[in-house]
């Protein structure tokens, strides 16, 4: 890992140094458009196409409805996403939102209500590995928000079936159908509806470039979706002290830099941090992980930022925006309100990312490529729109009538200004 002192650092390189790698969408747009073109075309032949070529098969029935099927799971796993489905629920339950009501004026009322979208599509990741744990993330929120129609995407095994595990939470969460499809042509049929699957209002979740391109690509069609925010490559920062234990540094590096070949590892380590026992831990843990010639590639374009304070590290952190921050500092919990721009955080040394990757009840599908600055991570808001009601009273619009009307007038809409006058004329004198 290259290292930097960031007081010597420009800020120009400062600035470079948040830079993620450039995302060429250019080459993947011409590969997605032409699917999505026979999605819309051809609805399911459309997407068994695209399957049978990219995945060597097309299932049949391409969407089952989970409900009807009969699961059983080895007692241990099941227990084991029980408990993290218990957790991210109640985590999530307690986002429900509260009416909101405020009498603006006399006789003025105004409200806010939520309500949710009633059609979604999940989609959950299955090339190289199933990912329950995705679904959980997409579908427990989905569920909670009240959304009717709960579309799951992901890819088939190699037999053509669903992990019994992914089909085990789709019941969990109410899941309508499980359309047995991935890639960009599982997020168009979603996005404009075939034969078999529902068209969705909003589709979530993450997914690899064609994936994520469909996802761009239709959000700005006449499909009308919207999707859950901008994706990149997974990505942590660390900040360390001289209380960090550099195994625990470096087993945490390490969990982010095996996801894939671009993932982002950051290192921000503050003076006093023992930064040779560290770099001795990450060699020596890199060479026994499974997945170590993915993790070496991501550590090799990642690097250790050396700062002075726990303010400097504060200072880069807000600034790089990381999806996960983890603070491995004496009294982490102190530095809390320091932190501005992050997806999610950890806090002290007994906190690793893979606990809200999995299973304390976070979200985990958070905002990358420094999005984290406007973005937040998926929660029950994700799955909700807000209205907002009013009501006036006849003594409300007496009160509040002048005030529409000098407005509307200084913008010449007279047709707004008569709307209230009418009705003003007609009150009782
Ligand atoms: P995926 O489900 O995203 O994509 C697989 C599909 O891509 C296949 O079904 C296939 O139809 C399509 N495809 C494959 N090659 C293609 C080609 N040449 N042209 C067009 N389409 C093609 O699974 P994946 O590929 O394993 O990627 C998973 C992604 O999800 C990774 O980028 C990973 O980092 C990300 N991920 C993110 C999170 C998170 O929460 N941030 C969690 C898990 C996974």
């Amino acid at each position: 890992m290259k290292t930097y002192s960031y007081r010597e650092l420009s800020r120009k390189a400062v600035a470079e140094l948040c830079q993620r790698p450039k995302m060429d969408f250019k080459a993947i747009f011409e590969v997605v458009e032409p699917i999505i073109a026979k999605v819309r075309e051809e609805g399911d032949t459309g997407i068994n196409y695209y399957s049978q070529k990219f995945d060597g098969l097309s299932p049949d029935p391409l969407v089952i409805d989970p409900r009807e099927r009969d699961i059983t799971l080895e007692p241990e796993l099941k227990e084991a996403i029980d408990t993290a489905y218990h957790n991210i629920r109640q985590f999530h339950e307690a986002q429900l939102p509260t009416p909101l009501e405020v009498e603006t004026m006399k006789g003025v009322q105004c409200r806010r209500v939520a309500r949710p979208i009633e059609r979604v599509g999940l989609y959950v990741p299955g090339g190289t590995a199933i990912l329950p744990s995705t679904l959980m993330m997409l579908g427990i929120p989905a569920a909670l928000a009240g959304a009717e129609t709960i579309v799951v995407a992901t890819p088939p095994q190699q037999d053509g079936s669903i992990a019994a595990e992914l089909i085990y939470i789709a019941q969990k969460i109410g899941a309508t159908h499980l359309l047995k499809a991935g890639g960009a042509q599982a997020v168009a049929g979603m996005a404009l509806g075939t034969g078999s699957i529902p068209k969705v209002d909003k589709i979530l979740g993450p997914g690899n470039q064609y994936v994520t391109a469909a996802k761009m690509l239709l959000q700005n069609s006449d499909a009308q979706i919207a999707i859950d925010m901008p994706a990149g490559p997974s990505e942590v920062l660390v900040i360390a002290d001289q209380t960090a234990q550099p195994d625990f540094v470096a087993a945490d590096l390490l969990s982010q830099a095996e996801h894939g070949r671009d993932s982002q590892v950051v290192l921000v380590a503050i003076e006093g941090f023992n930064l040779e026992a560290f770099r001795r831990s990450l060699d020596r843990q890199l060479d026994g992980l499974p997945r170590k010639t993915i993790a070496r590639q991501a550590i090799s374009q990642s690097f250790v930022l050396e700062v002075a304070s726990p303010r400097e590290a504060f200072e880069f952190s807000n600034l790089y925006a990381p999806e996960h921050l983890i603070v491995q500092c004496e009294d982490a919990a102190a530095w809390q309100d320091e932190i501005k721009n992050a997806g999610s955080v950890f806090l002290g040394h007994w906190t690793p990312e893979s606990a809200g990757d999995y299973a304390s009840g976070t979200n985990h599908t958070l905002p990358t490529y420094g999005y984290a600055r406007m973005y937040s991570g998926v929660s029950v808001d994700s799955f909700l729109k807000q209205i907002t009601i009013q009501e006036l009273s006849e003594e409300g619009l007496k009160n509040l009538g002048p005030a529409i009307e000098k407005l509307a007038s200084l913008e010449k809409l007279e047709g707004h200004r008569r709307a209230v006058s009418i009705r003003i004329q007609a009150m009782a004198p």
